[in-house]
């Protein structure tokens, strides 16, 4: 499999970038995960949407436009062997001498590769998974999908170190995200996530989520939930390129609703593999 860096296709490990590049040197960049499905793009444009308000938040300009963009993704993708990708793309502000503030005429790195997508196991969606709980502890733009994710990783880290899956985050006693997820509940048939707000990424499951609630009769509230809210729910769930949408079994230990997968899950995973193969 070949990667893309800045305008050339080489093997991943031959793709090298200067040490000053500011993405090492700062975190000064953004980047996308996007879906392939039987070797096209799912939800592309919403992806590329993001992206692109990604880079205008932190004012790079964006190197390609639409088209291009589209023809360098399927050219990574065209290049690999597996038919469900997971297409990783990165852009961060160039290569400069050291100094916070923006260089001039500096040129964006632009990097793209890709790797087989490997999906929940058919156990983990019957079983459903174990998730831990932090203060979220980020700083307050992470509706910016930056690669500044120090406090994600912490996150990851903090759920692996328990033996969890994921872990849930709650800023000043409400629910945000996951280290690399949405988080939704259900209650009563009705299902809520966080608003869409600076203190989450909206994901592109977001939007999906919103779409098969309307067709399936699902109500979907967007608003504050509380920390107790999640743990009395009826059921918890997460969505994410990687995972589309997997049941939240427990939090901290403790069992939500009855412990196991849940109606409202199996109707949107259902409807979730429905538009992919409709897409
Ligand atoms: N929130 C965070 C912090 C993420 O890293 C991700 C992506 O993995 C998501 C939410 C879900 O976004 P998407 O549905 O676009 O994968």
């Amino acid at each position: 499999p070949l990667v893309y860096l800045n305008g050339e296709m080489t093997a991943l490990s031959e793709a090298k970038i200067p040490v000053l590049d500011r993405g090492f040197i700062f975190g000064d960049g953004v980047y996308e995960v996007i879906p392939i499905y039987g070797r096209r793009m799912f939800r592309a444009k919403q992806h590329m949407a993001r992206l692109f308000r990604s880079l205008d938040a932190i004012a790079i300009p964006n190197p390609h436009e639409l088209d291009a963009w589209m023809r360098l993704i399927a050219q990574v993708v065209d290049a690999h062997p597996a038919e469900d990708q997971m297409v990783y793309l990165q852009v961060t502000r160039g290569v400069a001498k050291r100094g916070h503030a923006f260089p001039k005429e500096v040129k964006p790195t632009v990097f793209i590769m890709t790797n087989p997508l490997v999906l929940p196991s058919a156990e983990v969606r019957e079983r459903g998974i174990a998730c831990v709980s932090m203060d979220d502890k980020r700083w307050l733009h992470c509706e910016i999908k930056s690669v500044s994710l120090l406090g994600n990783v912490l996150a990851a880290q903090y759920a692996a170190e328990s033996g969890a899956t994921e872990t849930i985050q709650f800023r000043d006693g409400f629910l945000t995200e996951g280290s690399s997820s949405n988080v939704w509940i259900a209650k009563n048939g009705v299902l809520a996530g966080p608003p869409k707000d600076n203190l989450i990424l909206e994901g592109i499951r977001y939007g999906l989520i919103e779409e098969l609630c309307a067709q399936c009769g699902i109500e979907l509230q967007a608003r504050r939930i509380a920390r107790e809210e999640v743990f009395a729910a009826d059921e918890v769930m997460l969505t994410s390129a990687t995972k589309e949408i997997v049941p939240v079994s427990s939090l901290d230990g403790k069992p939500i609703g009855n412990g196991a997968p849940g109606p409202i899950y199996r109707t949107l995973h259902e409807a979730y593999q429905a538009a992919k193969a409709a897409a």
